[in-house]
């Protein structure tokens, strides 16, 4: 391939692909997926997980200003949790 076939917007990209890979006994390629910004935490699901948990563990999550702490491990968010919000 030239450099003007690999920077060619309008070429799309499963003719992109074959023209590189088409040599290859298979080559698949997925429909596109959008992208967005953003994560899917959500509160009401955090809780739903920490209700599972015995009572006395919830107890023991308890932190020192009186809310179980439930961070998001991907944006970070902070989930503060009253115990009386998951009985
Ligand atoms: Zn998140």
């Amino acid at each position: 391939m030239k450099t003007e076939e690999l920077t060619d917007p309008a070429l799309a990209l499963d003719d992109l692909a074959w023209r590189l890979f088409h040599d290859e006994d298979e080559v698949r390629t997925l429909e596109p997926v959008a992208l967005s910004r953003g994560c899917r935490c959500d509160p009401d699901y955090v809780k739903s997980v920490i209700a599972r948990f015995p009572l006395e563990e919830r107890e023991a999550m308890v932190g020192d200003d009186g809310f179980i702490r439930v961070d998001c491990a991907f944006c970070a968010t902070d989930f503060p949790i009253a115990l009386e919000d998951v009985a």
